[in-house]
């Protein structure tokens, strides 16, 4: 459970935003596997967490945790629809169905058509499928498991919450590319951005933190995980991202390589031979941490190979703060001013050493770091990690299944 979450205590006065009480399923459908999760809106406790996975394969299994018990069934051969099927009934088994008041679905890509979370109507599902074109490996499994569950849990209000909605603030001049404009009119060539749920949900928690009047406050949120990206928040808004058209642009991550000369693609290509789609793959695949240390995309294993002296390793880890600083600062340009530094994602919550790199990287922007602070801050511990005070560093653990489970409850209890 997040710490910054305070329980509404029964017949107490509900804080402003009011947040309705109801448990809500949270639904992340990908390719292969469907996650998924029963939390209570207000509280923030999770009632159940779990996975079906490798789905499609001998392997198939649904796995799952209640009451601090893991469980495991084998579900070989098991397709979404017999996997979600057995997680509605472990649910049922469980007494949870019942209590449920709505189901959140995690949506990747809602192009420029969604700046908010939404109920889910024949109208929406149609736009969600018109953004296929820009999220083509992730909108059609969401899809599927929109329909599933509306198939399985049928009555229950259903709300897509999405990767871009949050990034729909952006200025034009933080969103539009310098490249031919009939690209952005014709095909929808711009920048969108990720994570979106996360980057929102930590800097309203990083306000609260600060003390600042909902909505206020100069932020950059940076979020690290195998995945990463950074976003310039202005008043609560988005106002510039890291990522673009795609999550490949931007900040060095486990596998993808982030933002490179475009011109590469059509240099490697002639240069080894392979098509145009072999180079991107490799920038989303091999690329990054992978690719820089030749040893893997985890950053525990580099720091810990770099605690060994391996050259490849150490120079993953320059680059990757490196890049990281470079784009964090850029992104306060955005902003004008810097309020705090927000570090979340498994590497920005964990890891005190990457955290120091960056903020020593930034002490031109006045932050100053408080080791002790910073050696503190891991597992899951929020709190300040600099001495500094304007600009400060916070870590601030993020946690993308509350955040939809609140924008549902909030949807359907028609706020
Ligand atoms: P995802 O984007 O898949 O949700 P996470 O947010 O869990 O990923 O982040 C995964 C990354 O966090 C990995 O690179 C992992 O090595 C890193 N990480 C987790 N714990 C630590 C730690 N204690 N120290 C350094 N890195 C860590």
């Amino acid at each position: 459970m997040n710490p910054f979450v305070l329980p509404v205590l029964p017949g107490a006065p509900c804080r402003a935003p009011c947040v309705p009480t109801m448990n809500i399923l949270v639904l992340n459908c990908g390719s292969s596997s469907a996650k998924f999760a029963v939390i209570d809106s207000a509280s923030g406790i999770e009632r159940l967490t779990g996975i079906a996975q490798r789905l499609g394969s001998p392997e198939a299994s649904l796995d799952y945790s209640h009451s601090g018990q893991k469980h495991s069934q084998n579900l070989p051969g098991a397709d979404h629809e017999r996997g979600l099927r057995a997680a509605v009934q472990v649910m049922d088994d469980l007494g949870l169905r019942q209590s449920l008041g709505g189901v959140g679905h995690r949506v990747v890509h809602g192009g420029a058509k969604f700046a908010h979370s939404t109920r889910i109507t024949p109208d929406v599902v149609a736009q969600v499928e018109a953004c296929i074109h820009l999220g083509p490996l992730h909108n059609p499994p969401n899809l599927l498991g929109i329909r599933l569950a509306q198939h399985l849990l049928p009555g229950l209000p259903q709300v897509a919450v999405f990767d871009t909605a949050f990034h729909q603030t952006m200025p034009a001049r933080a969103y539009t590319y310098p490249v031919p404009h009939q690209w952005l009119e014709q095909h929808d060539v711009r920048r969108y951005g990720f994570h979106g749920t996360s980057h929102r949900y930590v800097a309203q928690k990083a306000q609260e933190m600060l003390g600042f009047a909902a909505g206020q406050g100069c932020l950059v949120t940076a979020h690290l995980g195998n995945g990463c990206s950074a976003t310039a928040v202005r008043d609560g808004q988005s106002v510039d991202t890291t990522m673009g058209l795609t999550p490949l642009e931007g900040l060095v991550m486990g596998t993808r390589s982030g933002s490179v000369d475009p011109a590469l693609v059509g240099y490697v290509a002639r240069a080894t031979g392979q098509s145009a789609d072999a180079v991107l793959d490799a920038l989303n695949k091999k690329s990054g941490l992978l690719g820089l240390s030749g040893l893997s995309n985890d950053m525990r294993t580099l720091q810990e190979a770099a605690a060994q002296g391996n050259p490849r390793a150490l120079l993953a880890i320059e680059v990757f703060c490196y890049v990281l600083a470079k784009q964090l600062a850029g992104l306060v340009v955005a902003l004008g001013r810097l309020d705090a530094l927000v570090f979340t994602g498994g590497i920005g919550e964990n890891s005190a050493e990457i955290r120091e790199k960056v903020v020593g990287l930034l002490g031109f922007l006045g932050l100053q770091l408080d080791p002790a602070a910073n050696a503190q801050a891991v597992r899951g511990k929020a709190g300040r990690i600099t001495a500094s005070t304007a600009p400060q560093a916070l870590v601030v653990p993020t946690n993308e299944e509350r955040m939809i489970a609140l924008d549902t409850a909030s949807l359907v209890a028609g706020q």
